[in-house]
């Protein structure tokens, strides 16, 4: 561990407890930092920031692979630290790490591409100037995380923050402060000269004193209704954020679709993780041709999986204990209005533990329709066609991505989801592919990580317009003439004047 990656702790501190999901073992301790520990690590990371942004792209890609590499190496460790705090089955936790390596190495190779300064067009009024972009590094950036995907997730905007320039503070949830702190120290071992990237570690608290430390930007990644608390924070100081909530992704089915295939994606992307994915599918429409088939393949797939906390279970724990409350509420509201349990349901919930759910006849307007359950549950309903099924899907306050399951007309219904990413024929495909990018509309946020958008999410526009040569018409001076104006005139109405009213 580097001495200046992490804020150091007192004794008389403050601390909370981390404990397996599964088991209820305890499985670490840490100090909940308070306002003046995030204000000192921002501080840090002001000097910190200096040193590398002018290491230069080429140096912090290399860095970054570095990382890549430290990582790749030592997945097996991490995945363990990953399974003992948010519970999920190991092989599932050593997974997450690996789809980030893409991101480190894209990132750090197309920074300058991205972001490096670019010759800009200029007009025949500014014949006489060169002009050029260049996106620059915003400064510190504070990054808060959940604890669902508690590397991936965080990454997406560590790694893209990082890639830029900027120095970072982290504050992962209090759920999986451990993976956190593994993350930062093994950043320390490749760049060990500066605390380019801190922890904080603490609840609510905590993340909150953060988006109050001075940053010049915050990263958030957590629930829509904490996203709202840390945007009016954000607000007393003008700070941006970017902020990546949840979602009530829907999958649809249309009448030539491998049903299959589909069937098998709309459990994985539903029950993977039981059900704890920002994108984790929710709602299933499926054409009414095919609908029954789907429901009788859905059920029969859904019991061959069981949830537990043994290492046979394809299906770990629900993570928070309060989660719990919040799946048997939305099980029990679809009921009373009439929903059906197919399999699974609130009778199987046993402590953390949820089986697979599968509910049809749910009404468009219950809550396992309209919030997010994130719990490893599906509601399947039937649609006339596939315009219903668009227009169901895009009736949600949500936004953040959707599956289509289509032969046809898969890239055409794709296009009409209100989503701000979309999979065709796959599911769970684009966090995969580094050059896209990762984000939502509505109550899914605002704001991209991943690819360019990702890149540029963590810097301001720097536009330089310089003067080469003394113009023909000298437009910005009291000493303009008449017969400039007359010129202006003309020259104006013959380049838009083209096209009128009237
Ligand atoms: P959460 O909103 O409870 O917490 C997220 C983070 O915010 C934690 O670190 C927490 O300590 C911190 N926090 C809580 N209150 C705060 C406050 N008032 N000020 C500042 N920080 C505060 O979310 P969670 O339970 O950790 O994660 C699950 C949620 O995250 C789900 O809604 C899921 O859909 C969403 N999520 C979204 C994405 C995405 O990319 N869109 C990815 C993963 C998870």
């Amino acid at each position: 561990m580097t001495a200046t990656s992490h804020v150091q702790s007192t004794t008389s501190r403050p601390t909370f407890e981390v404990r397996n999901p599964g088991t209820g073992d305890l499985v670490g301790t840490y100090p909940i930092h308070d306002e003046s520990d995030a204000a000192a690590a921002v501080e840090r990371a002001r000097t910190a920031f200096d040193w590398w942004s002018g290491l230069g792209y080429a140096e912090r890609g290399e860095r970054l692979a570095r990382f890549a590499g430290v990582l790749a190496r030592r997945m097996a460790q991490l995945g363990a630290i990953i399974h003992d705090e948010t519970g999920k089955p190991y092989s599932d936790a050593v997974l997450e790490p690996a789809l980030v390596l893409d991101h480190l190495k894209w990132a750090g190779r197309n920074a300058r591409k991205v972001l490096g300064r670019k010759r800009a067009r200029v007009g025949l009024l500014t014949v006489n100037h060169a002009a050029s972009v260049e996106y620059k590094p915003l400064g510190v950036i504070g990054v808060i995380g959940p604890w669902n995907y508690p590397v991936f997730t965080p990454l997406g905007s560590i790694v893209y923050a990082l890639a830029a320039g900027n120095a970072v503070v982290f504050k992962p949830s209090e759920y999986s402060p451990g993976v956190g702190a593994w993350l930062v120290e093994m950043f320390g071992e490749v760049v060990p000269e500066q605390p380019v990237l801190q922890l904080l570690t603490g609840d609510a608290s905590t993340g909150e004193a953060l988006c109050r430390a001075g940053a010049d930007k915050i990263a958030f990644t957590g629930s829509t209704e904490t996203a709202k608390k840390v945007m009016a924070v954000c607000a007393e100081s003008l700070t941006p954020m970017v902020a990546e909530c949840g979602g009530k992704d829907v999958l649809i089915v249309d009448a030539d679709a491998d049903l299959d295939t589909a069937v098998d994606a709309a459990l994985w992307a539903g029950m993977a993780n039981a059900g704890q994915s920002c994108i984790a599918t929710e709602r299933v429409y499926v054409h009414r041709a095919v609908y029954d088939t789907f429901v009788d393949k859905a059920v029969a797939r859904a019991r061959e999986l069981r949830a537990g906390i043994d290492t046979e279970a394809k299906i770990g724990p629900i993570t928070m204990p309060k989660q719990v409350a919040v799946i048997r509420r939305h099980l029990e509201d679809a009921i009373v209005r009439g929903g059906r349990v197919l399999t699974g349901g609130v009778g199987e919930i046993a402590g953390q533990v949820v089986q697979p759910t599968v509910l049809v006849d749910v009404p468009e307007d219950a809550l396992a329709v309209t919030e997010e359950t994130f719990g490893p549950t599906l509601t399947v309903a039937a649609v006339a066609d596939m315009d219903e099924a668009v227009e169901r899907a895009n009736a949600s306050r949500y936004g953040l991505s959707a599956a289509v399951y289509a032969k046809a007309r898969g890239r055409d219904l794709a296009d009409r989801l209100r989503t701000g990413m979309v999979s065709v024929n796959a599911v769970f495909n684009f966090p995969q592919i580094p050059s896209l990018p990762f984000g939502g509309v509505g109550a899914s946020g605002f704001g991209r990580i991943h690819g360019p958008d990702g890149l540029r999410e963590f810097t301001y526009a720097h536009a330089v317009a310089r003067q080469r040569f003394a113009p023909l018409m000298a437009l910005t001076t009291f000493d303009r003439t008449e017969r400039t104006d007359r010129l202006v005139a003309k020259t104006t109405t013959m380049l838009h004047g083209k096209r009128y009213v009237g």
